[in-house]
C-alpha cells in the first residue's frame, strides 16, 4: 500500500467531509451532467421516504436538500460538494401515486442513465422508509444497481417509528433479502429525528467513496 493515498479514485476518506456539503448545480437532462470528477455518493429512495431528511443529517445542515417538495415536481439531480473531495448527489425521488406517464419516464431515463452511464458514480444510497421497505420500485432499482455493478446501501429510516425490536427484525429481513437480490449490498437502520444511524452511516459513504469505481469507461 502506498503511503501517500493513491490516487483520487483510491485515497482514504479518513475524515469524509460531510460538514462541508455545499450546493453546486442540478441538473434535468442528462446531457447537462458534468464532466465526472470526484466520487460521487448518490442517494435515491421513494418520495416521502426520507431521503432529504437523511443527507440533511449526515451533512448537519438544516435545508442542503429540500425537505417539503411538491410530488412529482422534483425531477432533478442535485449535486452538493465535500469541499471539491466529493459529491453528494441527491436523485429525484420515485413512486408516486397520479405521478403521469411523462414525469415517470423522465425519471427512468435521469436517474437509470446516470446511475447504468455516470463514471464518477463510486456508490447509491438507497433510501426506504423502515416501515414499508423493499417496494416494487425499489427492487427495480436494486436490479439497476446490480445491472451496473454499482456499489449500493440501504439507509432505512425513521426507525423511531418502530420499536427497538421490530426494527431489528426489520434490519435482518432487508439483509436477508439483499444477500438473494444483490450479494453485497449493505443495510443499516436510520432517524434523522432521533439522530441515530449517523456515525455508522456516514462510515460506510467514506468506505464507499474511497472505492474504486466499478463502471466501465464509455468509449474513452
Ligand atoms: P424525501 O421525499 O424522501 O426527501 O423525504 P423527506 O426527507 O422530505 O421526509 C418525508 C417526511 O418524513 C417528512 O415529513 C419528514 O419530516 C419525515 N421524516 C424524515 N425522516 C424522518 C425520521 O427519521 N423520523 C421521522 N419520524 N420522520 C421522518
Amino acid at each position: 500500500m502506498k503511503k501517500d493515498g493513491g490516487t483520487a479514485k483510491t485515497r482514504n476518506f479518513t475524515e469524509f467531509p460531510l460538514a462541508k456539503a455545499s450546493y453546486s448545480l442540478s441538473v434535468h437532462d442528462p446531457r447537462d451532467l458534468p464532466r465526472p470528477g470526484a466520487p460521487e455518493i448518490a442517494f435515491a429512495g421513494r418520495s416521502n421516504a426520507g431521503k432529504s431528511s437523511a443527507i440533511n443529517t449526515l451533512a448537519g445542515r438544516r435545508r442542503l436538500a429540500f425537505v417539503s417538495k411538491t410530488p412529482g415536481r422534483t425531477q432533478l439531480i442535485n449535486f452538493f460538494s465535500l469541499g471539491g473531495d466529493a459529491f453528494l448527489v441527491d436523485l429525484p425521488g420515485y413512486g408516486y401515486a397520479g405521478v403521469p406517464g411523462e414525469v415517470r419516464q423522465h425519471w427512468k431515463e435521469l436517474v437509470g442513465r446516470y446511475i447504468s452511464e455516470r463514471e464518477s458514480l463510486a456508490a447509491v444510497v438507497v433510501v426506504m422508509d423502515s416501515r414499508h421497505p423493499l417496494t416494487d420500485l425499489d427492487l427495480t432499482l436494486i436490479d439497476w444497481l446490480k445491472e451496473s455493478g454499482r456499489r449500493a446501501h440501504v439507509l432505512l429510516t425513521k426507525s423511531d417509528k418502530l420499536s427497538k425490536q421490530a426494527a431489528q427484525a426489520t434490519l435482518a429481513r432487508v439483509r436477508q433479502e439483499l444477500g438473494r437480490l444483490y450479494p453485497g449490498a449493505t443495510a443499516q437502520l436510520f432517524s434523522s429525528l432521533k439522530r441515530e444511524g449517523i456515525a455508522e452511516a456516514a462510515s460506510v459513504l467514506s468506505h464507499l467513496a474511497a472505492g474504486k469505481n466499478k463502471a466501465p469507461a464509455k468509449g474513452e
